[in-house]
């Protein structure tokens, strides 16, 4: 199983965390409204992905419920793509961006669960029947020093427990990449190449025999760059498929 601070994820900034909720209730990350880390109204206005018009990159069916032949979506034809599918459970936006944001930056490690908890009860992230080890986009090792956790690390933790599927630290930031956020588009997708390794003992935690699949977590899906460059090097080390699961996911042009 994961080592206890693959992700960040140990129990005394937990127990802190649970101590701080005492002190200071929740309060929705969306509007403020206090009660609970969604208040009602905001939880009802999280727009779930549905439907997908692309079995490859998880591009969301348009209203009509739009089929795209896998060489005609606008989002992942033509190019070179290492997991086998992606899904996400919301649309990047209102409050499950708010939620997204406040995981990554506010220190708030329970929100994971919560997150995991809302990710679960959406048809299309439902538990996979293969045998599949659950695996997570890394966080360089200095941001991991700064930051004090990795945020997709949480999510997968959580999501391994919810799913009871086990998890797996695989890889590794080689380097620092400029963050996601910071870059055009076209730069964005050109970004993450060559930046993440399989760590040295990824094929002895995996156990031989049992690989199945690898269900790769992120918090956030965008252009793709960041989870592909990770299945390339999880696929071409380990010999195994990948597919992808993230909390959230851009949405374009959903007409
Ligand atoms: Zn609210
Ligand atoms: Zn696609």
């Amino acid at each position: 199983m994961e080592k206890a601070d693959s992700c960040g994820g140990t129990k005394l900034p937990d127990l802190i965390s649970d101590l701080v909720s005492v002190f200071f209730p929740l309060r929705c990350v969306h509007c403020g409204r206090p009660g609970a880390w969604l208040c009602p109204e905001c939880a009802s206005s999280l727009a779930p992905v549905g439907k997908v018009s692309c079995g490859r990159c998880g591009r969301p069916a348009s209203k009509a419920g739009q089929q795209t032949a896998r060489h005609n979506c606008p989002e992942c034809r033509g190019r070179d793509i290492h997991f086998k599918s992606a899904r996400a459970a919301f649309a990047y936006e209102g409050p499950a961006r708010s939620l997204v944001h406040r995981l990554k930056y506010s220190g708030h490690r329970r929100l994971a669960d919560f997150m995991a908890e809302l990710a679960c009860n959406q048809a299309g992230l439902t538990r996979p029947v293969k045998a599949v080890t659950l695996a997570y986009v890394p966080l360089h090792r200095s941001k991991l020093v700064s930051r004090g956790y990795n945020q997709a690390g949480l999510f997968a933790r959580a999501l391994s427990r919810r799913l009871d599927l086990p998890l797996q630290d695989l890889l590794c930031k080689q380097h620092l990449t400029q963050p996601q956020n910071q870059l055009g588009y076209d730069r964005r997708r050109q970004n993450p190449e060559g930046s993440v390794a399989l760590r040295r003992d990824a094929g002895k935690r995996l156990g031989r025999g049992r690989a199945g699949r690898i269900l790769l977590i992120d918090d956030v899906y965008t252009t793709g760059s960041t989870v592909s460059e990770c299945a390339r090097v999880l696929s071409e080390g380990l010999g195994t498929d990948v597919d992808v699961w993230t909390f959230a996911r851009t949405v374009k042009n959903r007409l």
